[in-house]
């Protein structure tokens, strides 16, 4: 299967860009996982993770937010 494949104008295909897993929202390089933080540790309320990614291709920095979970 060659699923990776360039195209004429040096962009990546639509099937590389899907065998990315996190690819980064700007430039559609693979966004780099960094390290993951307790919501505490950010300062907010609930518990939930923080994790900080970075790409690899534009140095575009992200943070995803997991959903807090709300105890009754
Ligand atoms: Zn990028």
């Amino acid at each position: 299967m060659d699923s990776i494949s360039t195209s004429s104008n040096g962009k990546a295909s639509y099937n590389y860009i899907e065998n990315i897993k996190n690819p980064c929202w700007f430039c559609g390089s693979e966004m780099i996982w960094g390290c993951d933080f307790d919501y505490e540790d950010y300062g907010l309320e609930g518990d939930g993770i923080v994790a900080t990614l970075s790409c690899s291709g534009c140095e575009a920095y992200a943070e995803f937010y997991s959903k807090p979970k709300e105890e009754q």
